[in-house]
């Protein structure tokens, strides 16, 4: 099927009819082609964007209507659920399980939450602080929202990025990540069908070296939002400088998994297995380090490999698959540079670290892996693998713990593993990540504020933090005197009264 893509209210091909593929990474069969957008095609969405803030009834509307939108928007997301988490599976290659029981359902709460969260601004009291005035602050969208999105929650991440920007009255153009552009279209439906004017939200598809520049770039668009690779970020970050727009950044992690010596030993290795592998390892706060205790670390790692024979990898469509293919075969090969890299540092691998090309010959598969008799100076356990592969670090006290577990350029998620509160709480309070789990890996809400610290980023996907993110407080003053000559104008000049 050839798709298009969303440019003020119409379904539209890019203007040299260019198209790009979309191929499914279990079996590299073609799923459809999308519009190969240029900088003319994003410029148009910006156009549309800009018109739709500017004089458009979107950020006009009362919160309220705004709400119904969002609300319709869930209602339509949950009865279409089906089709578009198989959509999610075949392109993305995560399960479908995963898709259907746990993606898409926390995406309709999103939308759910957000229907309440926009309607909960707030700012504060109005009041004469000059004692000749009245102070009211106003807190407004910013304006237009270029939302740029990765590929390994495809919908979820869309949705991140632009319901709090459109529910406080922004207007977006949304670029997917070229591997996963399909569900974010059936986004645009959604929202499409939901009543959303034209204009409000844009979707273009194509290149981020070029769709993803221009948006960062252009003068029309006053806030860029990235998820993606902190490499990503820092060019953003560049392009978007030139007309000081506000920037949000939601990077890569490198999740540490710290697990004590009093820990539940069975519950840590329950949580590393659905850490280390959920969507593949592909996952932002995937827990990558398996910063254990050394007098229970080879009792760890023998029941951890002793679970992971059971892991079942294969064709993400059906219900009984726990593990489908990396997003593509070019992240399969960085997948397995990394454990070539991780063998030649000196690391121990006790499993995996090999494709299923037996198997799947098309598949883009790394099994599970897992290196032991990790360093924490070695390239595998800084660098974020992005892919199912678990490093082993030992650890003997609190402190090195910790100094291990901060001692990457990442500050995103992390999680702790221990009976003892103290240990609990003061563990947590170092761990310089902006998720911490105690005795669990992964859960978050809709109303938890997530995102990193250092490298991983700035600002907040959900919660109504990430309101914040997308509002801007003006204060407007309004004078109480009447006087033509206030008290305070000698100071300007002349004399007092
Ligand atoms: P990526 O950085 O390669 O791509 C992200 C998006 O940026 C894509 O849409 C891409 O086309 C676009 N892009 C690429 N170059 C660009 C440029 N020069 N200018 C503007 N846009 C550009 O990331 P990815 O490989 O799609 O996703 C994986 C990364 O995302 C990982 O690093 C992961 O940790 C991160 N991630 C972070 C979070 C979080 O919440 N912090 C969540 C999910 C994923």
């Amino acid at each position: 099927m050839d798709h298009t893509m969303l440019i003020n209210g119409e379904w539209v091909a890019a203007a040299g009819e260019a198209t790009m593929p979309v191929v499914s990474p279990f079996d590299r069969s073609l799923l459809g082609t999308v519009p190969r957008s240029t900088r003319e095609d994003v410029r148009r969405a910006i156009d549309a964007a800009r018109e739709a803030f500017d004089h458009g009834p979107w950020p006009r509307l009362p919160p309220r209507a705004r709400s119904d939108v969002f609300l319709k928007a869930a209602q339509l997301l949950q009865e279409r659920l089906a089709t578009v988490a198989e959509l999610e599976s075949r392109n993305q290659g995560k399960t479908i399980k995963q898709a259907a029981d746990a993606d898409l359902p926390f995406c309709i709460d999103n939308l759910n939450f957000y229907a309440g969260a926009g309607r909960t601004l707030e700012a504060r009291s109005p009041a004469e602080f000059t004692g000749d005035g009245t102070t009211i602050f106003r807190r407004e969208p910013v304006g237009v929202v270029a939302s740029i999105a990765p590929w390994n929650y495809p919908i979820m991440m869309a949705i991140w990025k632009i319901a709090p920007a459109l529910v406080v009255g922004n207007t977006v153009v949304l670029k997917p990540a070229s591997y996963t552009p399909l569900t974010s279209l059936e986004l645009g439906r959604v929202f499409q069908d939901a009543g959303l004017p034209a204009g409000a939200l844009n979707i273009v598809t194509g290149p981020g070296a070029e769709v993803g520049d221009e948006l960062s770039r252009h003068p029309k668009v006053d806030m860029v939002s990235l998820t993606g690779d902190t490499a990503t970020g820092r060019k953003i970050m560049e392009a978007a400088s030139r007309t000081v727009k506000r920037v949000q950044l939601e990077l890569g992690g490198k999740a540490p998994f710290v697990v004590f010596a009093d820990a539940d030993l069975g519950a840590a290795v329950e949580g590393a297995l659905v850490g280390g592998f959920v969507n593949g390892g592909q996952d932002c706060t995937a827990a990558t380090r398996l910063i254990v205790h050394e007098s229970v670390r080879a009792r760890f790692v023998e029941r951890l490999l002793e679970r992971i024979r059971t892991v079942r990898i294969g064709d993400p469509l059906s219900r009984s698959t726990d593990l489908g293919p990396l997003v593509s075969p070019v992240q399969q090969r960085t997948v397995l540079d990394f454990v070539e890299k991780g063998t030649q540092e000196g690391a121990k691998l006790r499993t995996g670290g090999t494709d299923a090309h037996e198997q799947f010959p098309n598949g883009a598969f790394v099994v599970p892996t897992v290196f032991d008799a990790v360093t924490p100076d070695m390239t595998i356990a800084q660098r974020e693998i992005f892919g199912p592969v678990l490093d082993v670090i030992a650890f003997s006290t609190f402190d090195e713990a910790i100094e291990i577990a901060n001692g990457v350029d990442y500050g995103l998620a992390g999680s702790v593993w221990t009976n003892d509160v103290r240990t609990a709480v003061k563990a947590a309070h170092a761990l310089r990540f902006g998720d911490v789990w105690v005795n669990d890996h992964l859960p978050l809400g809709s109303e938890t504020p997530h995102g990193g610290f250092k490298q991983s980023g700035f600002g907040k996907d959900l919660g109504t933090d990430s309101l914040a993110d997308y509002t801007v407080v003006k204060n407007i003053y309004i004078d109480l005197t009447g006087q033509s000559r206030k008290g305070w104008h000698y100071t300007v000049y002349g004399d007092p009264a």
